[in-house]
């Protein structure tokens, strides 16, 4: 079962898990407050339109599961500094109702998606998973409940479970059209529309882009393999990307030099992220990184579709 499965990395993995041999039913959960069904118009899967906060949707939903790997939420720092209780609600009472459920289930396996956000203001990087979270907006606090109530069931109630943080996942399907949109479908779009792309800040801020593709992965081999963990793991591979480097890349993917704004930077930001992926790489050796060349050539071939169609 995957919460969340209507939306961009959920989606994603839907796919991954209809080609794979041996994966039985998939079934999503998802309230489409973000995701869309569009998403999910080719792929083989039962599909439960309503909330993570519903524990009779839930019930319905779970009973026989296998695996649980739970991505609904409500992402978007900017938008939790807009609505800090409607992220609350969504990540963390969302969160604790479906490791209800799977308790009340007997659902053997548990794959959470926290966020890199919880590492916050704590400056040490790259980000190793014994840091000191600092979350510094309401969706990085939100996040750090997440994935302490995974390991608290897993203390409690011996549940194996696997909290992953992921950082800057970007890719197909990834939305690009609403106020809260993530920086690559955010900075693609304006290009390919002709308009310029809004940098918050200096444009040197740093982030770990993760093609969508390695997360799926990973994942898949996760549910196949029943991989639990006795603390959380980062999902990524330790690139360290700044905004300007990104669009410099962009501007060799498109083949053209591109128009850029600078705002102030936005409250609730953190200034650099990278990852330390030791602790992935003992767990999932066969894990994959996608070059971010590669990764954005996919994701402007699948957006520019996008945008044709909006024309
Ligand atoms: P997304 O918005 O595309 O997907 C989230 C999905 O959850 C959407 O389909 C949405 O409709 C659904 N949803 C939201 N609230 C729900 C609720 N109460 N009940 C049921 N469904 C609900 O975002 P995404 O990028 O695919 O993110 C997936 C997960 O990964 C989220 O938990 C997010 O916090 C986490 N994450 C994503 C990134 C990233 O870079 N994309 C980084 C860190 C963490």
């Amino acid at each position: 079962m995957v919460t969340g499965g209507a939306g961009f990395i959920g989606s994603n993995l839907v796919r991954a898990f209809a080609e794979e041999p041996g994966v039985g039913e998939v079934v999503v959960v998802d309230d489409l407050s973000t995701g869309s069904l569009d998403n999910l118009l080719d792929v083989p899967a039962r599909t439960f339109i309503g909330s993570v906060c519903d524990p009779d949707l839930l019930d319905g939903a779970m009973a026989g599961a296998a695996s649980v790997v739970h991505l609904g939420a409500l992402g978007s720092v900017p938008r939790s500094i807009d609505d800090p209780l409607g992220s609350h609600h969504a990540n963390a009472t969302g969160t604790l109702t479906v490791l209800e459920a799977v308790r009340r289930h007997g659902v053997p396996h548990f794959v959470l998606a926290s966020s890199s956000s919880v590492y916050g203001a704590n400056p040490i990087l790259p980000r190793r998973e014994q840091l000191r979270p600092l979350p510094v907006s309401p969706y990085a606090v939100s996040k750090l409940a997440t994935e302490a109530y995974a390991l608290a069931y897993a203390a409690c109630y011996g549940l194996a479970v696997l909290p992953f943080r992921f950082f800057n996942v970007y890719g197909p399907r990834q939305a690009a059209d609403h106020a809260y949109a993530a920086v690559v479908p955010k900075f693609v779009t304006a290009a390919l529309r002709g308009r310029p792309l809004q940098v918050h800040g200096d444009g040197h801020q740093t982030r770990d882009f993760t093609y969508v593709r390695s997360v799926t992965e990973v994942i898949v081999d996760a549910v196949r393999r029943r991989v639990s963990a006795a603390d959380v793991v980062n999902l990524a591979f330790g690139v360290r990307v700044s905004l300007r480097e990104l669009i410099a890349e962009l501007e060799e993917v498109l083949g053209r030099r591109l128009e850029v704004s600078h705002g102030p930077p936005r409250a609730g930001d953190v200034r650099d992220s990278q990852a330390d992926s030791g602790r992935l790489r003992e767990l999932f050796p066969s894990a994959r990184q996608y070059p971010l060349r590669t990764g954005l050539a996919e994701t402007v071939a699948w957006l520019s579709g996008q945008v044709l169609v909006q024309r």
